[in-house]
């Protein structure tokens, strides 16, 4: 078998038209794309869905595509992706601050192994603004969030932040 695999790491807290953008091209270079989840990057107490949470919303918005596959992983991404037998790992690229960040990473991920070649993509450019961190900052605060993330995505969103509202307003109810 000489298949073409990739791994595109991230938080994907939650999934954006962004990524989705990112894994459709990237589906394009290669025969098999492994979407992963970094468990020890997204620990950080903004996190909004769950790692197991973030990967079923990945999988039911691929569930047609058998060529990507949805996982989490932890440690070093290279020694993930050698695991996997990717040759590629997979980026996106947004804008300029991006880029100080995984310019950084390509040096020291080869450093550590120079068998995988890090790619960079950059979305469309209706999509290229999109992050998953101002997502869902306007879905807390009750913004529409349709035109930046799937559908799946952005139920999961008003559901999220409507329990918070609930659990607010239970919180302030005098009993
Ligand atoms: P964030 O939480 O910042 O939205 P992730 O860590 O989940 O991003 O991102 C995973 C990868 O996807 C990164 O390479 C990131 O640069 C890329 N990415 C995220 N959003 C976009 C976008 N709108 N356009 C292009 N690449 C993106």
């Amino acid at each position: 078998m000489n298949e073409t695999t990739a791994v595109y790491p991230g938080s994907f807290d939650p999934l954006t038209r962004g990524h989705e953008d990112i894994i459709r091209r990237g589906l394009r270079l290669v025969d098999r794309l492994v979407v992963a989840v970094a468990e020890t990057a997204t620990q950080g107490k903004d996190s909004l869905f769950s790692i197991p949470e973030r990967e079923d919303l990945i999988r039911t918005v691929f569930r047609e595509e058998p060529r990507v596959e949805v996982t989490s992983f932890s440690g070093l991404l290279v020694d993930f992706a050698r695991e996997r037998g990717a040759r590629l790992i997979l980026r996106g690229l947004r804008a300029v601050s991006d880029f100080e960040y995984e310019f950084q990473m390509v040096g020291m991920n080869r450093s550590l192994n120079d068998d995988v070649e890090m790619v960079f993509l950059m979305a469309d450019a209706k999509n290229q603004a999109i992050a998953s961190k101002l997502v869902k900052e306007i879905a807390r605060l009750g913004g529409d969030i349709e035109g930046f993330v799937p559908p799946m995505v952005a139920e999961a969103l008003l559901e999220r932040f409507r329990d918070a509202r609930e659990n607010h307003r239970k919180a302030r109810t005098p009993r």
